[in-house]
């Protein structure tokens, strides 16, 4: 393709009309084309109306079709951008919702720490769970305690009265002993008269129950 030729018959311009296509500038003889010499002059005087070759023409449904879709495309990306917006929008609206919570907590917390009632009543609750803390381990400890006491006394008693029968197995009760001298010389007497083995030591108590009455010995032998 030659600028300098006719579109149609492909010849130098020369002295004839010609009219050149306003999209891609060739040109083409006014006689090739059929276009009158009126049609010519107003080409050439206006500059709104304009003349386009075959193949420009037969471009321009395409470019239109081209636009649309870039027009349809342009339309989504809108839509997509007024909806990403409009979320954004939301998400905003939320974060300012959580922030006023979040700001009203605030100043509950701060109405709530600054307040002398609520410290008062604090100190208060702290003192009653210290003293009943305390009361209950104090009276719990107590209860052990009388409960280990008593039960050392029982143990004790028990003890005590084992001790006294072991004491009262080898008591001895003596009837009419004459009340002249000495009780435990005249025990003695008795006993060593009864048995060879018999020595002092072997008379560990001795009671007199009543004059003229029964003597009780305890732990001989
Ligand atoms: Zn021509
Ligand atoms: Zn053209």
């Amino acid at each position: 393709m030659n600028k300098n030729k006719c579109l149609q018959c492909s010849e130098a311009k020369g002295q004839g009309k010609a009219v050149k296509c306003s999209q891609c500038e060739f040109f083409a003889h006014a006689n090739c084309v059929s276009i009158p010499e009126e049609v010519c002059n107003l080409l050439d005087s206006s500059t709104n109306l304009r003349w386009f070759c075959d193949r420009c023409s037969s471009l321009g449904p395409n470019i239109k079709k081209l636009t649309s879709s870039v027009d349809s495309l342009r339309k989504d990306v809108f839509n997509k951008l007024s909806t990403l917006n409009d979320l954004n929008a939301n998400i905003k609206s939320e974060l300012e919702n959580i922030n006023a919570v979040i700001e009203s907590n605030k100043e509950k917390l701060n109405k709530l720490e600054s307040s002398d009632v609520f410290r008062g009543e604090l100190n208060t609750l702290k003192n009653d769970m210290k003293v009943s803390f305390a009361d209950i381990v104090s009276h719990g400890i107590k209860r052990h305690t009388d409960d280990i006491k008593a039960e050392v006394k029982t143990v004790q008693a028990t003890i005590n009265d084992a001790k006294q029968i072991k004491e009262r197995e080898n008591n001895l009760i003596m009837f009419h002993l004459p009340e002249s001298g000495s009780d435990r010389v005249d025990v003695m007497k008795i006993l060593k008269h009864l048995s060879n083995n018999v020595v002092d030591a072997n008379l560990v108590h001795l009671t007199r129950l009543g004059k003229n009455q029964t003597i009780i010995l305890d732990r001989c032998f």
